[in-house]
């Protein structure tokens, strides 16, 4: 088990092995974000990887641990050619005789060079779930944060991964608009096409100026204003209001939110509702910026 650099995984798979397919993230240019810029962009050698999951299969079988879940690292394992994730595929299951799922971050561009079938075939293949980060439905705030899509580019992108069989994850950014009427339109916008893309999952997290990004710069120099927790807690209300995904399963628990929420659509949004509005009635229910992202 070797790894290049940090490493970065959703936090549902603190359970799964990490196998490092890629290094880097092949867009990294989204503007809020810094988890890849330490790296070069790179496709790990398949040799390299086959190595990789024979040593953790040696280590987990000497620890009598089985392997039940695998996350392939980093940023994009999708982009892969599809004939190499399907062998990495195959030989994870070889290897762990017990392994249930395998998982994985899919870039929206990299989605979309893939057929339809081509998708299928990995979920044949034991590819399980997929998160996407949306971020917007909002196409000006996509390119204003160099997301490298269009909104009918991520949708198509998402439909795709769900059509194909695929536990579709989305993420989505509370505050990536800034306050006021751009707030609003950034929410609707999410809104409609998470109506459209129906994912299984939805995760919204808060977004965060994290240094050394250029939309940390922009908030340094007074240029975009980041929105307040009570912004953030109106945000996550309009957002529930306007979901008609049935079932979706709603999480707003990350560490850069300001009020854990988690459950599921429809039944329930009233309960989610009502402790926003509790949190906006009450501020000591609410997460201090200090206690955010600890
Ligand atoms: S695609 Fe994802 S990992 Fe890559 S730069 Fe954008 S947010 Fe970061």
């Amino acid at each position: 088990m070797r790894y290049e650099g940090n490493i970065f995984r959703p936090p549902g798979e603190w359970r799964s092995y990490l196998l490092q397919v890629t290094v880097g993230c092949s867009h990294n240019k989204c503007t809020f974000c810094s988890m890849y810029k330490d790296k070069r962009f790179h496709i790990r050698p398949l040799t390299d990887i086959f190595e990789d999951i024979e040593m953790a299969g040696e280590y987990h079988g000497r620890l009598g641990r089985p392997v039940k879940r695998v996350f392939l690292c980093d940023g994009d394992a999708i982009i892969m050619k599809t004939d190499q994730l399907l062998a990495i595929l195959n030989k994870l299951y070889d290897t762990f005789p017990m392994l249930e799922r395998v998982t994985a971050y899919a870039g929206p561009r990299s989605t979309l060079t893939k057929t339809p079938e081509e998708l299928k075939a990995l979920r044949e293949a034991g590819l399980y779930r997929v998160y996407l980060g949306v971020e917007t439905g909002d196409d000006a705030l996509l390119h204003q944060i160099k997301k490298g899509v269009d909104a009918a580019e991520m949708l198509e992108a998402g439909v795709r991964l769900r059509e194909a069989g695929l536990d579709l994850w989305v993420m989505v950014l509370l505050g990536l608009a800034g306050p006021g009427e751009p707030s609003r339109r950034h929410i609707l916008a999410t809104a409609k096409m998470m109506n459209e893309m129906k994912p299984r999952h939805l995760s919204a997290l808060t977004l965060m100026a994290e240094p050394g990004t250029e939309l940390g710069e922009q908030v340094a120099r007074g240029e975009f204003q980041l929105i307040t927790g009570e912004e953030a807690l109106m945000e996550t209300r309009l957002l529930l209001e306007h979901l008609d995904v049935d079932p979706l399963h709603f999480t707003c628990d990350h560490a850069s939110n300001y009020l854990p929420l988690k459950g599921g659509l429809p039944e329930d949004r009233d309960a989610m509702i009502a402790a926003i509005d509790r949190a906006l009635q009450d501020k000591d229910l609410m997460r201090s910026e200090y206690g955010r992202a600890l």
